[in-house]
């Protein structure tokens, strides 16, 4: 078992509260990097399809002849699925990543402190949140941080550590560490909203909506002139789509509200999709088709 020890914190046990998208990518790292891991879900079918996903996305490293069918089953062995949250309580990191709504994102740390007989680091998945708006609900705000990870966890390489107004510098070095275990690039960000990546990343997603809605050019003509032109790796509507329509419109409207810039006004294109059901990758149609189906499900434009 792995165990990270920085200044007076020890860290042994990570618990991931939510396996959808992030938290089962989450747990993924985690547990490669030979933490223990807890992976909570309210839902158990959501917490069954985390584990699939985990399992499945070890397989192709398995295929691509990046891991062994003994790392896989290392992996695999650290990780504990379960959907009672009190199980969570005996870890000395929990990292969440639920929905992206601050009410019950306090609400589980609420409930993990009364649970828990001992101190614990609180780290967010957050894309947008304030860390310190999180962190009231705490009794223990010098242990709450943002621990932004990137879609998909187990390739990105970037995860923004996000310092809220009363986190303690012991806190800042113990996920740093912990961010280096998992092989990630670590880089450190003020609380601010939409801190570093989010802020820059959205602002041309939402862009491009509004450049689609016009007739500028289409979906795929939008992402290729970032991809050829700029060298990104993946357009921003491609990357909407793997992100989740409804997770960005959230984004949106927290960034839109806190920053007050017309940049982050929600296109009717997003709103609408969003209504629609067309949430991207994780319902099959987005800005693309991602039906398995389809002779090129990364890049069937549906819209
Ligand atoms: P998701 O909807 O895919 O998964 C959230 C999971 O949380 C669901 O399985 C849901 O059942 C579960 N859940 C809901 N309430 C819960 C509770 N009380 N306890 C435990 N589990 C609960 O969402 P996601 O895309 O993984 O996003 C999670 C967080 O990560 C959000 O804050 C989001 O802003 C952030 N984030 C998302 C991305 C992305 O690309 N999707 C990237 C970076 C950060």
């Amino acid at each position: 078992m792995s165990t990270l020890a920085s200044g007076s914190q020890t860290i042994e046990t990570i618990a991931v509260i939510g396996a959808g998208t992030m938290g089962h990518g989450i747990a993924q790292v985690a547990g490669a990097s030979g933490f223990k891991v807890f992976l909570s879900d309210v839902d158990r079918e959501a917490l069954a399809r985390g584990v699939r996903a985990i399992e499945k996305n070890l397989a192709k490293g398995i295929q691509l002849g990046k891991l062994t069918e003994a790392d896989c089953d290392r992996t695999l062995q650290q990780i504990h699925g379960t959907t009672r949250l009190e199980e969570c309580a005996t870890a000395d990191l929990v990292i969440e990543a639920a929905p992206e709504k601050l009410d019950l994102k306090r609400d589980i740390l609420r409930q993990l402190e009364v649970a828990s007989h001992r101190p614990f680091i609180f780290a967010s998945n957050t894309s947008s949140l304030s860390i310190s708006e999180i962190a009231k609900s705490s009794g223990h705000p010098e242990n709450v941080i943002g621990m932004h990870f990137f879609n998909p966890v187990h390739i990105m390489r970037l995860v923004e550590i996000v310092v809220g107004e009363k986190t303690a510098e012991s806190t800042v070095e113990t996920v740093t560490q912990v961010g280096r275990k998992m092989r990630k690039e670590p880089i450190t960000v003020k609380d601010v909203p939409g801190f570093a990546s989010s802020r820059l990343g959205v602002a041309l997603g939402l862009e491009a909506m509004r450049m689609l809605e016009q007739g500028v050019a289409s979906a795929r003509d939008i992402d290729t002139a970032m991809e050829l032109g700029y060298n990104h790796p993946m357009g921003p509507l491609k990357l909407t789509d793997l992100v989740g329509l409804d997770v960005r419109l959230s984004i949106a409207e927290y960034l839109h509200h806190e920053l007050g810039s017309e940049t982050f006004r929600p296109p009717d294109i997003l709103r609408r999709m969003v209504n629609e059901g067309k949430l991207g990758k994780k319902t099959g149609e987005g800005f693309y088709d991602w039906h398995p189906d389809k002779e090129d499900a990364h890049g069937a434009p549906s819209s």
